[in-house]
């Protein structure tokens, strides 16, 4: 990668187009410019003098954006000395992630509906309450392509593949952003954190990220062009360090690839505080030499620090940051300003009837959990349970909490709207049957085993038994990184205790990552994984468990047998040594002679417990006819692959259809193979389809040696199925034209 230095940043937005801005920009003092590029976060519980002193900064304009004000009056009063002031309205953001008052499923959940449209209109819904108590701008959605279960913010991302992140990311860009900039009941959307912040060594929190430059843009890359082509208006920078400059400094991604080349025209804020740790990053030695790498990398504003404040001035007035460069920061922000209207409406009205929680919303809501749930394991048809599963021993401290299962960044939430899975099958259940609740342990870390007598008196005692473990919404989410990735606590031991009675047990998983089930699912004779599944999370599980409506969520990541496997993903690379068969266990204390060399472990599997894309349905999918609609395709040639589904078993289901394929021989190695399209589609008994996929030499291009982008001529071996294991095949060849 090169850090070539130009003197004058580009200008990206063309002049003529805005001329308001144009206008106004000519008016504004230095000091007004820097007060737009700099955005103050408001404490909640702020004390009288903190607030005056950032009302009167406002006033003076030397601040142009808030962060964490969520009250409409205080919003208004900040709003109403801003525009007493200097005239220009402030700009107000907040972290709407995956819902507002209505909680939506973690976005990792989202992505297991392989439906983005469904994502799209959760945003939406967000953006409608968020909006009424005067959210500008959502920053979300948070499009870091993760290979790593152990980091947190896996949870608020999409999982492992470029092309789910890509469709998810545009689809919750337009769903933020609604019928365009400003539109009634939208909001500002921000793609995060750019770039390669998924990366972090050893899934540890903030980490150092080591990137080659062809796997950033093959990987990283693709969702941030995506968020850009939907319109994306403004992107954040990430808190890493990307092969040895901390992106807040990062020139060539954010000014020669962000603005350049994927044609950014918004603008980049950093994250909290991410310019002021550059000097624990070790890259600058003080808050004027933050100022001046980030002003020249192309930061357009300063998230909660203040080394623009304090110094922007005095680098431009000796030279070292020019006035352009400052000038190209304060466009960018004066025209997402202008494009929301804010020039024109600056306050927040109150709206006649609020839209919070309307019924619209939580039916939402529960569609897209239904969706989001993925059946790991179902021996002996343990589900869908029966009508006449009339006494139903719930056990688990997760199973009536109205607040964990929102997950991770889900402040702003109502919990007293949750309904938990206790409340969901009593309320479904009726007075006729008896559904008890034991907790098991006191919490989901809790490694008090005192309730364990008890819950395995009720189990013994029930038809059936649904436990429900995982993660609390406090292990999940940002700095939440495990080294460890089973059930936390005393769990596990509480679910083989349970299994000692022999009543049919049901493990529900509700979690903000792929955790390690090893020995879990040998106590549990079905498994359903309900990430964490937001408001209506209880009554979509009950919704499943009892199949009004059959589980179809598929596995957006990996998931691992055990810690050690991690990075591992679906599209890695062959090496000159894969492993013969899929599987290679070799317990311990056995000889490992004769030994293969072979790319594997010696104690583990190489294959993961779950691979990308898995999930069961109540009934069986069997695929055949794939076919390319030509043998031949030439390089400038649309053509398309098609694949015939048909439902074979005797309940209704919907599939999500995947299409891969391997380019078997590049300039540089290939993936064994890579998503290429996917689609839900849902099939009575008995009934078929033919699912078609279009294609293009876009689809096929990778970055070659020279990190020239383009599909090379060859062939390239196609799969579809219902997981990336899919079997059914076709080939073709790419010739030129
Ligand atoms: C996070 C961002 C978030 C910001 C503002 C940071 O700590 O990394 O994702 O948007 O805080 O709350």
């Amino acid at each position: 990668m090169s850090q070539a230095i130009d003197p004058e940043p580009p200008e990206y937005l063309p002049r003529s187009r805005i001329d308001r801005v144009e206008r106004l920009l000519a008016e504004l003092t230095l000091a007004d410019k820097i007060g737009q590029m700099t955005q103050a976060t408001m404490p909640e519980q702020v004390e009288a003098a903190e607030r005056e002193r950032l009302l009167s900064l406002v006033r003076e304009g030397k601040i142009g954006s808030f962060l964490n004000v969520a009250d409409r009056e205080l919003r208004n009063e900040l709003q109403s000395a801003a525009m007493e002031g200097r005239g220009i309205p402030l700009l107000f953001g907040r972290d709407v992630i995956h819902g507002f008052r209505t909680i939506f499923p973690i976005p990792l959940a989202q992505a297991a509906s392989f439906d983005p449209g469904l994502a799209r209109a959760a945003a939406g819904v967000a953006a409608h309450e968020a909006s009424e108590i005067g959210i500008d701008w959502t920053f979300a959605p948070m499009v870091d392509v993760t290979r790593e279960p152990r980091w947190g913010r896996v949870a608020e991302g999409y999982g492992e593949d470029p092309l789910v992140a890509s469709r998810f990311g545009a689809a919750v860009v337009r769903g933020f952003q609604g019928a365009g900039p400003g539109a009634p009941g939208s909001v500002a959307a921000c793609a995060k954190h750019y770039v390669a912040y998924g990366a972090a060594e050893a899934g540890k929190e903030y980490n150092t990220t080591w990137v080659p430059e062809r796997l950033l843009r093959d990987l990283y890359l693709p969702p941030f062009r995506a968020c850009v082509d939907a319109g994306v208006m403004t992107v954040m920078c990430g808190f890493n360090d990307l092969n040895g400059v901390p992106m807040s400094a990062h020139r060539w991604a954010l000014r020669d690839v962000l603005k350049g080349e994927l044609g950014f025209s918004g603008f980049v804020v950093s994250d909290w505080t991410s310019l002021r740790e550059m000097i624990c990053h070790g890259n600058c030695a003080d808050e004027r030499d933050v100022a001046f790498a980030s002003a020249r990398a192309g930061v357009d504003m300063e998230m909660v620090s203040t080394a623009y404040a304090q110094h922007l001035a005095e680098l431009v007035a000796f030279g070292k940051v020019s006035l352009a460069e400052v000038d190209d920061a304060v466009r960018r922000i004066l025209t997402v300003k202008h494009q929301l209207g804010l020039f024109e409406s600056p306050y927040t009205k109150v709206r006649a009837v609020s839209v919070a929680l309307a019924k619209g919303h939580l039916d939402l809501a529960r569609e897209v959990a239904r969706a989001s749930l993925v059946l790991l394991k179902n021996d002996s048809h343990c589900l869908p349970l029966r009508a006449d599963h009339r006494h139903v021993a719930l056990v688990g401290p997760l199973a009536d909490d109205p607040h964990n299962p929102l997950g991770t960044w889900s402040f702003d939430g109502d919990r007293r709207a949750s309904v938990t899975l206790l409340a969901a099958l009593r309320e479904r259940l009726g007075s006729g049957a008896r559904v008890e609740h034991y907790p098991g342990v006191p919490d989901a870390r809790s490694t008090d085993v005192s309730g364990f007598d008890a819950a395995l008196a009720g189990v013994k005692q029930a038809d059936v038994a649904i436990v429900v473990l995982g993660e609390d919404a406090n292990i999940s989410g940002e700095c939440r990184s495990r080294a460890y990735l089973d059930l936390p606590g005393a769990q596990s031991a509480l679910l083989e205790r349970l299994a000692s009675a022999g009543t049919p047990l049901v493990l529900v998983v509700m979690a903000g990552r792929p955790l390690t089930l090893d020995r879990e699912l040998a106590h549990a004779q079905a498994v359903l994984y309900a990430w964490h599944p937001g408001t209506m999370g209880g009554p979509a599980i009950a919704d499943v468990l009892f199949g009004d409506v059959p589980p179809s969520g598929k596995l957006p990541i990996s998931f691992p047998r055990t810690v050690g496997q991690v990075p591992i993903y679906y599209n890695y690379k062959n090496t000159g040594r894969p492993p013969k068969g899929t599987e290679r266990g070799v317990p311990r204390g056995t000889p490992l002679d004769p030994v293969d060399m072979v790319a594997s472990y010696l104690d583990v599997e190489v294959t993961p417990q779950f691979p990308f894309g898995f999930g069961l349905s109540y009934t069986t999918f069997a695929y055949s006819d794939v076919r390319v609609s030509a043998k031949r395709v030439r390089l400038s040639e649309r053509f398309e692959v098609s694949a015939k589904v048909t439902n074979v078993g005797e309940r209704a289901g919907i599939e999500v259809v995947q299409l891969y394929l391997r380019d078997r021989v590049g300039s540089v190695t290939r993936p064994v193979r890579e998503l290429k399209g996917f689609e839900r589609i849902s099939l009575e008994p008995g009934e078929s389809r033919v699912v078609t996929f279009p294609l293009g030499a876009d689809d096929l291009a990778f970055s070659g040696p020279d990190l020239s982008v383009g599909a090379e001529p060859g062939w390239f071996d196609v799969y579809v199925g219902g997981d990336s294991r899919a079997e059914a095949s076709d080939a073709f060849e790419l010739v030129p034209d």
